[in-house]
């Protein structure tokens, strides 16, 4: 876990979608019932251009639970 440091730096959340290299606005929370138990979280970080791309990806699947700023990931 890393403190967050204001501006960017080396530590700097990304977006979580290919070939984008954008700072990450959101964070997607999800879960695959298949594969993680009910209380875990996996995390996808999206840029305000591709958080809707994303989160329609997973709700497509049923695996999106929350969107949150992406300071709130871990909350
Ligand atoms: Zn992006």
């Amino acid at each position: 876990m890393t403190e967050s440091a204001p501006g960017p730096g080396p530590d700097e959340p990304q977006c979580s979608a290919k070939g984008c290299r954008a700072a990450a606005v959101w964070a997607l929370r999800w879960n695959n019932p298949k594969i993680h138990t009910p209380d875990r979280r996996k995390i996808w970080l999206a840029c305000d251009e591709h958080r809707e791309s994303l989160s329609a990806f997973l709700a497509r699947r049923d695996f999106l639970k929350d969107v949150v700023p992406v300071e709130d990931r871990d909350a």
